[in-house]
């Protein structure tokens, strides 16, 4: 199997991030606490689109920082109030930021977010946390690799040498 040298459908990235808010504030970041580059694959929605366009093209090494406004991020904020559910209605270990699978009355699936807890109760919103956020990413792409062909069935990288267990 070849190495793939730029980054396009079907390659497996290994990339260190340090994602920033419009106030400059740090949301997230791959570089502190010895953490490994984090592993997506490209194609596959892993990440936001927004930052997936701006990956396609670049090879090992480069370092850039991509813009994404929130519409390409995680979504606009539509303003919908948060739900409460009580936390003994909800799996153990429930945390502010958790997304949780859930099912509608009419047993349609979705992507629920915790927003906060307050005592016994959660705040379940379908907004992302960071919907509505225009989201800046400084980024390092350290290493590509061509996926697994089990990694291109499943839609995601299997750790960074495509051979990590999952369940
Ligand atoms: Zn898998």
């Amino acid at each position: 199997m070849t190495s793939p040298t730029t980054i396009s459908e079907g390659v497996v990235v290994l990339f260190h991030y340090t994602l920033t808010a419009p106030d400059g504030s740090v949301i997230d970041t791959s570089v502190e606490g010895g953490r490994e580059p984090m592993p997506y694959l490209h194609g596959a929605g892993n990440i936001v689109p927004g930052l997936e366009r701006q990956m396609a093209g670049r090879v090992a090494g480069d370092r850039f920082t991509a813009f994404v406004p929130a519409a390409e991020g995680y979504g606009d904020d539509d303003g919908e109030e948060p739900i409460q559910v009580p936390l003994a209605q909800l799996p153990d270990g429930v945390m502010p930021g958790m997304p949780l699978y859930a099912q509608n009355s009419d047993g349609e699936g979705l992507t629920v977010f915790v927003v906060a807890i307050e005592g016994d109760v959660a705040l379940l919103s379908p907004n992302h946390p960071l919907a509505g956020v225009d989201l800046t990413f400084d980024v390092e792409v350290v290493a590509l690799r061509a996926a697994t062909a089990e990694e291109m069935q499943h839609g995601h990288p299997h750790g960074a040498d495509g051979h990590e267990a999952h369940g």
